[in-house]
């Protein structure tokens, strides 16, 4: 079988980061028949043991996902390719020259990952405590039922992010309420006791689908998106909500809401929240009274958290975006890639806002973004006094090493 090696250099969307490397040494057999594309070929990052897929060519659909194929480096006069990890994950790389000397330097990689991978996985059962006691809960951001068994087999506290929109992507029409319920029903009975926070569809944007008919926007980043779509879409939206609430007597079900920019937003959901608790008594359907959670991923929001930390039971801090807003950097420009810094102050300072005014209304606040996965700044959020972190399950073990090595005896958290 033909062997390709790969390199990774960058990132189509923004979500790989906490967990693919650039730099990292990738080999690709290609398959004569598999169920994507033709001319899929098989790829394996082996510290995940995931399996991607070459897109090369227009149609390719891995996971939902479109994408297109070769990128031609006219300057480098290079190949790069996209590979698809998962629906969220397209990693550009680049062909590197499969020689006897790639090969060897693959194979002491390989090596270092297994070693690596190994001493990470007997911390599968430990908890989440640093050295001086401090309890600190990991949970997991999922994007498809795929990495439900990856939640469990990682030990996370529980689900920290549902990104929903993974049934609302990568097909022709609108996912029906019974579809969607299932998929939850499913999701509350396999965690069981284990808290699952469902975040209301999360459209627009850089998450397009056709049938949703979204107009052309100048800067669609700032555009129609995340709750304010939903609440555009009010049978859309209402369907969700009702397929959360019926799904929720099955499990430990929570409800999250994407970009919030004010309070006039949540006295529009808490209206649309009674009227289809409302519908469900009147049907008698059984449901749990859920708690709710905003995302603080604006300016706006954090300048507002203490207001909007009343309204529901915890925040959380989507630092992808709240990085991009504060910044004013579209954080899938490539161009920006050396000038996007997710560590400015600015970013960690607003942070700091948002735990501080959610535990003065004696809420929690979790991280949810990618930063959450950062282990370079878990010791920084913990002193913050941070109450969860919630991480792809990749990285639910790397976060949980470092957590354990924190000391905050000396500290004076700001506890919730
Ligand atoms: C975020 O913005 O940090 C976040 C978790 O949401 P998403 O990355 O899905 O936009
Ligand atoms: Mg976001």
């Amino acid at each position: 079988m033909k062997e390709i090696f790969v390199t990774i250099t960058g990132f189509k969307h923004y979500y790989g980061k906490s967990v693919f490397a650039v730099g990292s040494l990738i080999k690709c057999v290609k398959e004569p028949d598999n169920a994507y594309d033709s001319e899929a070929i098989r790829c394996e990052y082996f510290p995940l043991k995931k399996v991607g897929y070459i897109a090369n060519s227009v149609n390719t659909v891995a996971n939902g996902t479109s994408s297109g194929g070769r990128i031609y480096d006219n300057v480098k006069k290079k190949f790069y390719v996209r590979v698809i990890f998962t629906t969220y994950s397209h990693i550009i790389c680049k062909i590197v020259e499969n020689t006897e000397e790639v090969r060897k330097e693959y194979e002491i990689r390989r090596q270092a990952d297994k070693e690596e991978r190994e001493e990470l996985l007997k911390l599968r059962r430990e908890p989440d405590i640093t050295k001086d006691g401090r309890k600190i809960e990991i949970y997991a951001n999922i994007g498809n039922m795929d990495d439900l068994n990856s939640v469990l087999y990682y030990g996370a506290a529980g689900i920290g992010l549902l990104r929903s929109e993974f049934q609302y992507l990568g097909r022709e029409n609108y996912p029906r309420e019974n579809e969607l319920f299932l998929a939850y029903k499913k999701i509350a009975e396999t965690m069981g006791e284990k808290l699952t926070v469902i975040r209301t569809a999360d459209l627009g944007a850089d998450k397009q689908a056709e049938y949703l008919n979204i107009p052309d926007e100048t800067n669609p980043i700032m555009g129609n998106r995340g709750i304010r779509l939903c609440l555009d879409r009010k049978r859309m939206f209402k369907a969700q909500l009702r397929a959360i609430f019926r799904a929720s007597a099955y499990g430990n079900l929570a409800l999250m809401y994407p970009m919030i920019t004010s309070e006039e937003e949540m006295d529009e959901i808490e209206a649309i929240i009674r009227e289809v608790v409302q519908g469900l008594e009147e049907k008698g359907i059984p449901y749990k009274n859920i708690r709710t959670g905003i995302m603080i991923e604006t300016p706006a929001a954090v300048m507002i958290s203490r207001e909007l930390a009343r309204r529901v039971d915890f925040l959380s801090l989507g630092t992808n975006d709240l990085s991009q807003y504060t910044l004013a950097m579209d954080r899938q420009n490539p161009l920006l890639r050396n000038k996007y810094n997710d560590h400015h102050p600015a970013v960690l300072r607003m942070i700091k806002m948002v735990v501080e005014a959610g535990h003065a209304e004696n809420k929690r606040v979790c991280i949810c973004g990618e930063l959450a996965a950062d282990t370079a700044l878990t010791e920084e959020f913990l002193k913050m006094g941070v109450d969860c972190l919630s991480v792809v399950p990749a990285c639910i073990l790397p976060v949980r090493k470092a957590l354990r090595q924190v000391d905050l005896s000396q500290e004076k958290i700001n506890e919730k």
